[in-house]
């Protein structure tokens, strides 16, 4: 992060949260850990039974629930910098009946709508509402969602690091991706090769040779690559930030692809172009899936491409905006998002093509730099 960038958090955005809160007609806010506390906090807790929780009332501050003997661990990161007031309780206290007080008091009666986050467990949304009696609960995804959607100079900053590093593993295929190796072992290669380019924590290392090349979401297996096999490469990981990298490239090894699967590949390619040069302010998100589609349908592929064409991405991997039909939000600079069509032939191969772009206030940029096209390995 260059200096000119800002922090990453800062309590403007808790601030920001509240307002969208009320806007929207909800008293209260419960974040319980997860990419939404770190998001407004900077507070990076790992979930477990204790509750740890940031309160964001309609009015009045907002506030930190904590586990006593882990609010040292609130003081060392960025939430401790932001001027929170911290409620730390004790073993035998019971937490939510000290997130309900002090939210009351600064209410001045007991909340009617509290949303609480979508990934938070069970335990703790009913433990809230049970604490709150009256209250109903809903979920903060349309508050968070606005909010996180649109990035900051000092996060693109962050998903442009993130991108370079995940660039920099795909750089390394030639020796990791070999004839005669396992899907595992190239796998378990490229976790390495991801930690060692940056990342603190490796989110997903898919290797998708031939036929399992034609189920998207495919991790890993011990297929044995064969020379000739195209291999479907989309690998992520996390910065110590919490920032997410997550770049599709498509290899042939050891061989040449026969004319037909160069045909169907140039047409992906020019997809997947095409919907990243559509990406502008002002678009929809549906628009941009619907340019990739056009293309792939076009020239007869439609029937294989059977998912959206992306997914926003952040602090995780798959969050708003997703790029697909019914989804008419208008692109705004700072929307960070993954294009990344693909083409699938049960039985046979598929291909996928994926880089992270943003939103600019007058097109695009790509924190994927790599090469697009069919990368020829060696074997
Ligand atoms: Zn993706
Ligand atoms: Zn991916």
């Amino acid at each position: 992060m260059t200096a000119d960038t800002g922090p990453l958090v800062t309590i403007e955005r808790v601030h920001a949260a509240r307002d969208v809160a009320e806007e929207v007609g909800l008293d209260l806010l419960v974040l319980t850990p997860g990419s939404d506390l770190r998001y407004l906090s900077g507070y990076s807790a790992h979930a477990m039974e204790r509750l740890t929780a940031l309160a964001v009332p309609r009015r009045g501050e907002p506030f930190l629930v904590v586990p006593r003997l882990e609010a040292p661990m609130v003081d060392a990161s960025p939430a401790g910098g932001l001027g929170l007031e911290v409620l730390a309780w004790d073993e035998t206290d019971d937490a939510f009946a000290l997130l309900a007080r002090a939210v009351t008091d600064r209410l001045g009666s007991a909340p009617a709508r509290v949303a609480v986050g979508a990934r938070t467990w069970a335990e703790h949304a009913l433990g809230v509402q049970r604490a709150l009696p009256g209250s109903a609960l809903e979920l903060a995804t349309p508050v968070l969602d606005r909010l996180r959607m649109v990035k900051t100079q000092a996060e693109i900053e962050e998903l442009a690091l993130a991108g370079a590093a995940i660039d920099r593993v795909h750089a390394r295929m030639g020796d990791l991706l070999r004839v005669g190796r396992t899907e595992a072992e190239v796998g378990a290669d490229i976790a390495a090769a991801i930690l060692a380019e940056g990342h603190v924590g490796v989110d997903f290392t898919i290797v998708g040779s031939g036929p399992n090349g034609a189920s998207p979401h495919h991790e890993l297996s011990g297929r044995v690559v064969e020379a000739g096999d195209l291999v479907v490469v989309d690998i992520g990981g996390e910065l110590p930030s919490g920032y997410r990298s997550d770049c599709t490239r498509t290899y042939v090894v050891g061989g040449e692809p026969d004319a037909e699967t160069a045909e169907w590949y140039g047409v992906l390619q020019e997809a997947q172009q095409a919907a990243c040069a559509a990406v502008r302010p002002g678009t929809t998100a549906e628009e941009v899936d619907a340019v990739a589609r056009r293309v792939i349908t076009d020239a007869g592929w439609g029937e294989h491409f059977i998912h959206r064409t992306g997914h926003g991405i952040g602090l995780d991997t798959h969050e708003a905006p997703y790029i697909v039909a019914g989804n008419d939000l208008p692109l705004v600079p700072g929307m960070a998002f993954s294009v990344e069509p693909g083409i699938y032939l049960a039985g046979r191969c598929g291909a996928r093509i994926e880089d992270i772009v943003v939103c600019t206030a007058d097109g695009v940029r790509s924190v994927n730099c790599g090469p697009r096209e069919l990368v020829r390995l060696p074997g």
